[in-house]
């Protein structure tokens, strides 16, 4: 199918996006923002969304610069491929885990030519549930900028996620930028099931220690938002003296006991696969070096 008529104009400047984003909202237009197109394309061509305006942010060299803000935390542009991260040299983020975190989950984002047009910002405006970025960003305690008529706010990754394809943007409002939180990242796990490489996984993981809450493992592929469970910290202090397959049951045992109730109700095979992703997320990390 090819996608309805409409109207295409591309920002030059975040500015510029704002005021035809919040502009067009006073005309009853129906607007939408395009980035790389990876989620609205198909939308678009299966007239699921029929906008009778696009505006490509894509060309904004403010929107696609990995920088530094003024306290010194990295943050990446909203238009920032994951092509971009996944290749991102040490120069652009020299803190050692967490390049290699943002690498290694912008890597295993569906296959390369998809990674080199979708971005940061359009995976965390699009919230498909299943998406990476949402889950390793929460678990990461990233914050995410949003910038409308009004200005700038910033809300946390950990409540921008408001449900199915939900989110805290507001109508008229961008998402400008993602800025990291400056605590070093000590060590890390991240981990998801696909049936096929490149496909959307079924239960996704990531696990983040900064020094103080490693005893929290953030899941994503659930239906809705990204949620955190909190593991115990007796358990996992317990597990590490036993041996390898002991411990990975222990845990696997106490993940499961956690997951909420609403997270693939009824359904055993799907409750296991997160409780085991969960699993070997958490091993990950408290099996990295600190
Ligand atoms: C076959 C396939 C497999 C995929 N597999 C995965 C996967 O395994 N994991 C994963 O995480 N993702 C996956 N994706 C999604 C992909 O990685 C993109 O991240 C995603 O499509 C959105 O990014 P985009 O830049 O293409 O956004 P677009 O498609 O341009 O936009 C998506 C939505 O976000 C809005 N939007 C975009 N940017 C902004 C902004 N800055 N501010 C406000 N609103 C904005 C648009 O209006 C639109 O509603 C897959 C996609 C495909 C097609």
């Amino acid at each position: 199918m090819k996608p309805a008529p409409f109207h295409y104009q591309a920002a030059r400047s975040l500015d510029e996006a704002i005021e035809l984003v919040g502009g067009s909202m006073d005309d009853d237009v129906d607007v939408r923002v395009i980035a790389g197109g990876q989620s609205l394309g198909p939308m678009l061509n299966l007239r699921m969304v029929r906008p009778t305006l696009l505006i490509d942010i894509h060309r904004i060299d403010a929107l696609r610069t990995i920088s530094r803000s003024a306290e010194g935390a990295l943050r990446i542009g909203a238009c920032v491929t994951h092509a971009a991260l996944e290749d991102a040299p040490a120069a652009s983020i020299p803190e050692q885990r967490l390049g290699a975190f943002l690498r290694f989950v912008a890597g295993g984002i569906a296959y390369r030519a998809i990674r080199t047009r979708g971005t940061i910002g359009g995976s965390l405006a699009h919230a498909d549930p299943a998406a990476d970025w949402p889950c390793a960003l929460a678990a990461l305690g990233a914050s995410i900028e949003l910038a409308g008529p009004g200005g700038t706010r910033v809300v946390p990754a950990r409540s921008f996620g408001r449900g199915l394809f939900e989110t805290a943007i507001e109508p008229g409002e961008v998402v400008a930028a993602v800025v990291l939180p400056t605590a070093p990242v000590l060590r890390w796990g991240y981990r998801k099931h696909c049936r096929k490489i490149g496909e959307f996984p079924h239960a996704l993981a990531a696990c983040v220690d900064r020094g103080d809450d490693l005893f929290e493992v953030w899941l994503g592929a659930t239906g809705g938002a990204p949620v955190a469970v909190a593991l115990d910290r007796a358990v996992v202090v317990q597990s590490a003296g036993t041996a390898p397959a002991q411990r990975r049951s222990a845990l696997r045992e106490h993940v499961a006991t956690l997951l909420p109730d609403w997270i693939a109700q009824g359904d055993a095979y799907a409750r296991h696969l997160h409780a085991q992703v969960a699993t070997e997320a958490v091993i990950d990390a408290l099996t990295m070096e600190p």
